[in-house]
């Protein structure tokens, strides 16, 4: 018999998204119940015969669906934890992934007193936010060409209390830049163009193909990162880029025709190379 506790209706919205082909099905349920009731894992431990109330289960059931549908919990919900930190996500941004964390170490590890940093094609400002949040002493410049996506950004860097020294720019790579960082990163869209049909729908059909999409063979943002880095770099300063599968020596030769070499390779949780770094030689 269905009940409406909330340990039977997060035990029947697991089984449901197992189902549905969820890698996660019970952190799932568990976070769209915390949603829908305003409770804390705690509560949900304390309470398991708690029950909901009507509209509670009415959007309980609406979230379920939706993720039934392969969209992720962090689009249901509008919001994504990285770095210990909540951000805002929207249809116009990338959803922030845990495997970006590896640019923030290794952006954290060689950062000097008083940076200036760069994010190119920042998105929810998720690299250049954290890294404000993080190094109180630091000021960043970041740009996007999706005016959605800086908007989004903005109302990011506000919340998260580092709006005053982050300056956000319209416009494609380098373009609305001018002068010279400490610290230029990017995160940008690797996927080479012909296999994003071919990602899982959570991505292919939640992410902005322009966060995702890097062209023919995917290094194309790479190698304008790449020749705009050259000039606006400054003195021991350190580019850092996250990187797709298998794509690490690729991207290293392109760097390396703009004059850098290869300061570290950054492995994420997985062990794949996730982050590449490069000073001048
Ligand atoms: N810099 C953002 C992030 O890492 C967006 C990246 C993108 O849209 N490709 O989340």
């Amino acid at each position: 018999m269905p009940a409406d506790n909330l340990a039977s209706l997060l035990a029947a919205a697991t089984a449901r998204l197992k189902a549905a082909g969820s890698d996660t099905p019970t952190l799932d349920a568990r976070l769209l119940l915390q949603a829908v009731a305003g409770l804390t894992r705690e509560d949900l431990i304390l309470g398991p015969d708690w029950p909901l109330m009507r509209e509670q289960l009415a959007a309980f059931e609406g979230f379920v669906a939706r993720r039934e549908r392969h969209e992720p919990v962090s689009r249901i919900l509008g919001e994504r934890e990285f770095y210990g930190r909540v951000f805002m996500v929207t249809p116009a941004t990338l959803d922030p992934r845990p495997d970006t964390e590896t640019i923030i170490e290794a952006a954290l590890a060689v950062m000097p007193k008083g940076a200036s940093l760069l994010d190119l094609g920042t998105g929810t400002g998720a690299i250049a936010i954290t890294l404000l949040a993080e190094r109180p002493d630091a000021t960043g410049m970041a740009t996007d060409l999706s005016p959605e996506a800086l908007a989004v950004a903005a109302s990011n860097a506000a919340r998260l209390g580092v709006g005053d020294r982050l300056t956000l720019l319209e416009g494609s790579w380098f373009a609305p830049v001018s002068g010279t960082f400490d610290i230029i990163l990017s995160n940008p869209p690797y996927i080479p163009a012909g296999e994003i049909a071919g990602l899982a729908p959570d991505v292919r059909n939640f992410d902005p193909t322009l966060a995702l999409s890097g062209g023919a063979d995917g290094l194309g943002p790479y190698r304008v990162i790449a020749s705009g880095a050259a000039s606006h770099l400054g003195e021991g300063g350190h580019v850092l880029v996250e990187i797709g599968a298998g794509q690490a020596d690729d991207v290293e030769a392109i760097f390396a025709a703009q004059g850098f070499q290869t300061a570290g390779r950054h492995h994420d949780l997985g062990g794949h190379t996730r982050c590449l770094g490069f000073n001048r030689t």
